[in-house]
């Protein structure tokens, strides 16, 4: 079963799987299977009755040899150690598929907020903040928002960091709105590197995007800014979805008009020019060009991936597919585009973002699009050097074995100290 799947041993498992291909000591991919180390804290919090409650929270820094620990951190009553080590160890392998210099880091709060007002929020994040600021910094570990967590967690962390640092240091968090030192392009980077890895892999595969159908599972911020992207780029977008069901026209519709819909209703369901109801499961299922999965982990299974008939899948959500259903596609030939490629534009951008607060310097959209079009061409052009090179059948492991190679020669050159 999906639920069961450990996220740690799916980790591991998908190095193991690239090491084999890889000429690196057996011994240094066992350090790349491992976060260096985890911090597990309680978070004593006042509520507003006055009692006390006790809360879990954990931040691992998986990898630092090639630049400071970045990742989200999330609010959710299933966050545990083991997802928190594997979200950080995919976040290792995503800054290093795109060659940015940073390395992989998460964190994450067992909570559900909806249980909580802003005030109790808000003295749980700074409690959080407090806990993390001995091991945070712009040279050291850089969070960002997550499940649950936005703008204003983000501003709460920084505050509480930079008065118990008595310093300004924007850097420190990224995702950050644009009058707090926010990057433009940020909202619409994951979309947008979505789609521009599968503009490459049709180009790969010399299939048309002019025309090619789309279906997008998920009308959040990534799934919705891809379908308005790849329908700018001639693709044709029948199906989308959301948590409420799915919506299907066979001759197309217009993406933006269907999140006007979305907005004003709470669902794509019952957007008028695509009134054809479907389930979430016949969005996977649909016999398209392109699948966007872009809501939740585990969305296809083996069973479920036996059905799936895209020809490609580009992987805006982190983890959509379970081992075994990748297994199933790579056996039909889907070609799939790794999450920790096709979704990177997001921690990309929060790159730029950490660079321009740096240099106190902001730059244009346009000049954000730009570095972010190259970034992830480059990155598809480096997976598939190694797909070809390796013969593999399966792009997940392409993208693994140059990442995986880029960490292990970052800790070739530097050694281990002492
Ligand atoms: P979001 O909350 O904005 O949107 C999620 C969407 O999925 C919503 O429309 C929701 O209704 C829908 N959904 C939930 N369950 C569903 C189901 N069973 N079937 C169909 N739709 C369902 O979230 P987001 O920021 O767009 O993130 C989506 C995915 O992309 C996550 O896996 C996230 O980790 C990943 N991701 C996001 C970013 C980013 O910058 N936003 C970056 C990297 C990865």
């Amino acid at each position: 079963m999906a639920g069961e799947i450990n996220p740690f041993a799916s980790l591991q498992s998908q190095i193991d799987e690239a090491a084999t291909y890889l000429d690196v000591d057996d011994d240094v991919i066992e350090r790349l299977k491992h976060p260096e180390r985890v911090l597990e804290t309680n978070l004593t919090v006042e509520l507003d009755d006055g009692s006390l409650e006790r809360f879990k929270a954990f931040r691992a820094q998986f990898n630092g040899d090639r630049g400071p620990y970045k990742g989200g951190i999330r609010y959710h009553p299933q966050v545990s150690r083991d997802e928190v080590k594997a979200l950080s160890g995919w976040m290792t392998y995503k800054t290093a598929i795109v060659d940015i210099p940073l390395g992989g880091g998460k964190g994450g709060i067992v909570v559900d907020p909806a249980d909580y007002s802003e005030t109790e929020l808000e003295r749980l994040t700074r409690t959080f903040a407090t806990e993390l600021t001995p091991i945070i910094g712009e040279d050291k570990d850089i969070p960002a928002p997550d499940v649950n967590t936005g703008q204003r967690e983000m501003n709460w962390i920084k505050d509480t960091y930079e008065t118990l640092e008595n310093t300004t240091e924007p850097g420190v968090i990224t995702g950050k709105n644009l009058a707090s030192g926010g990057s433009e392009g940020r909202v619409e980077a994951t979309g947008r590197s979505t789609v521009i890895a599968a503009r490459e892999a049709f180009d790969y595969l010399d299939k048309d995007l002019e025309g090619a159908t789309v279906a997008v599972q998920g009308y959040g911020n990534a799934g919705w800014i891809a379908a308005k992207l790849i329908d700018e780029m001639g693709a044709t977008v029948v199906a989308a979805s959301d948590s409420s069901g799915g919506i299907y026209n066979a001759d197309g519709f217009d993406p933006v008009a269907a999140k006007t819909h979305k907005n004003e209703t709470g669902s794509v369901v019952g957007y008028p020019e695509a009134d054809e109801e479907i389930t979430n499961e016949d969005v996977l299922t649909l016999d398209v060009d392109l699948l966007i999965p872009a809501a939740l982990e585990n969305a296809i299974d083996g069973g479920l991936a036996e059905d799936v008939e895209a020809d490609v899948i580009s992987e805006a959500a982190n983890g959509p597919l379970t081992p075994e259903a990748d297994r199933v596609l790579e056996d039909e030939d889907v070609f799939v585009i790794p999450d920790i490629l096709a979704n990177a534009g997001g921690v990309t951008v929060s790159y730029f973002e950490w660079v321009q607060n740096r240099q106190r310097f902001y730059w244009s959209e346009q000049k954000v699009n730009a570095e972010l079009e190259e970034t992830i061409v480059d990155a598809f052009d480096a997976l598939v050097d190694a797909i070809e090179e390796n013969e593999l059948d399966n792009p997940r492991t392409g993208a693994y074995v140059v990442a995986i190679q880029r960490v292990a020669n970052a800790f070739g050159e530097a050694g281990s100290f002492p």
